[in-house]
């Protein structure tokens, strides 16, 4: 289906045209037209899916003509916060509504300017949101169209007073859109509390991803995990990869190591200046530097392309972060390798993630690494796998037999 067929206006058609996009995909074809009547609407869509295009469009229609603080789009990182401001910026060049971006970690001086600007639309995080209208400096009385991007994610960080207080603080005859890639108990009571009668778009895990990527699971005694790393990314061809950590602190150690073993590796978490955050992204994404090492700061929501490999220094301890995480390699049809480095005691982790996938995680070996132990023993495969297949996520995820590269 085409955008035109959706009843967009000739402005946003213009700036879609203008960015190369051709067919709406699933979850704009769903969202898009029930947003345009005005619906609140629940939609369950990971990033990659054209999320973003699915809401931002809709609301920049209905936005139309610059007429003050009309729109808010709350979102759970800063990072994601800035990617989506850009997408209603490149969705929405030829309306002329103006924008705010509000986020923590940097100085007021630039958030005070554009909400001087009378901003039509505001994209921010939770936080500096609440500082700002704690400061008088906006007030979201005239709000009419409520976005919270990535809710699960919100309410998983803890957010979920300062989301409700920003949802108090809009007036009641919004349209309220919420998206989340997954729908647990907390996310289905706040959208009883804060939507009304919404239009449903569920969209399963983002195709591509499920069709391009295949997966694998690295057993090794823990005391050998490092080495396994380095023997790692010394055996595969690599463009561009991104190791994902548990904490923080992991993060900076093994990087530091790496960096000690040759590698060059930029570091993304929570703890850095914002400065630091961007630049390494940009880096990263500019293709400077070829290995980013992130919590799970980076899994959600960012649109990297390109990322050919991702590897999981730790299982995740939630297992839709595993989903979440190798969402960001096979993007765009290209293909990509997820690995997974198992010490024995993450085996319950492991079975989560396989429970939740439908598929045991295929076992594999580094040839001439030195194991200390067997690692065949180490991680038994598929041990409590169910035969019946997760139908929300399972079905669309492929583990065929790839050659290596
Ligand atoms: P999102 O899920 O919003 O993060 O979008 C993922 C990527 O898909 C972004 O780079 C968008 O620019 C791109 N995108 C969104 N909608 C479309 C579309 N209909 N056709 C092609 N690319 C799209």
């Amino acid at each position: 289906m085409n955008f035109k067929e959706l009843g967009l206006c000739p402005e946003i058609l213009q700036a879609i045209e203008d960015l190369g996009y051709e067919d709406a995909t699933p979850i704009q074809i769903k969202a898009i037209p029930a947003i345009l009547k005005g619906r609140d609407m629940v939609g369950s869509a990971q990033t990659g899916t054209g999320k973003t295009a699915a809401f931002a469009l809709p609301a920049l229609h209905r936005l139309a003509k610059p007429g003050g603080c009309r729109a808010l789009a709350l979102a759970p990182t800063r990072e994601l916060a800035i990617q989506i401001e850009e997408n209603f910026r490149k969705y929405g060049k030829y309306l002329g509504l103006k924008m705010a971006l509000l986020y923590g970690g940097v100085k007021y001086g630039k958030q005070l300017e554009e909400l001087g600007n009378k901003p039509d639309i505001i994209v921010a995080t939770p936080g500096r949101l609440l500082d700002h209208i704690q400061q008088g400096n906006l007030s979201l009385g005239k709000i009419e169209i409520l976005i919270l991007d990535e809710v699960d994610r919100m309410l998983d960080m803890g957010f979920v007073e300062d989301v409700t207080k920003i949802i108090n603080k809009t007036p009641r005859s919004r349209q309220t859109l919420l998206f989340s890639a997954t729908i647990p108990d907390a996310v289905v009571r706040l959208s009883k509390w804060a939507l009304d009668n919404p239009a449903e778009a569920k969209i399963d895990i983002k195709i591509s991803a499920a069709e391009t990527v295949s997966h694998a699971l690295y057993p090794v005694p823990a005391i050998q995990k490092f080495d396994l790393l380095v023997a790692l990314l010394n055996n595969i061809k690599f463009e561009s990869l991104i190791i994902f950590f548990q904490t923080r602190r992991g993060t900076d150690k093994i990087s530091h190591w790496l960096t000690e073993h040759g590698q060059d590796v930029r570091v993304l978490h929570s703890d850095l200046k914002q400065r630091d955050r961007m630049s390494a992204l940009q880096d990263f994404k500019d293709g400077k530097v070829k290995i980013l090492s992130a919590t799970d700061v980076a899994s959600r929501g960012l649109d990297i392309s390109n990322v050919t490999h991702v590897i999981n220094y730790d299982v995740p301890q939630h297992a839709e972060d595993y989903i979440h995480r190798i969402g960001r390699t096979g993007r765009a049809r290209t293909e990509g390798e997820a690995f997974t480095l198992c010490k024995p005691e993450e085996l319950p982790l492991v079975e989560s993630v396989e429970k939740l996938l439908g598929n045991p995680l295929p076992r594999k070996f580094v040839d001439d690494f030195a194991y200390r132990e067997a690692p065949e023993s180490l991680v038994p495969t598929g041990a409590v796998v169910s035969k019946k297949r997760n139908r929300s996520f399972g079905k669309q995820v492929s583990f065929g037999s790839r050659k290596r590269r």
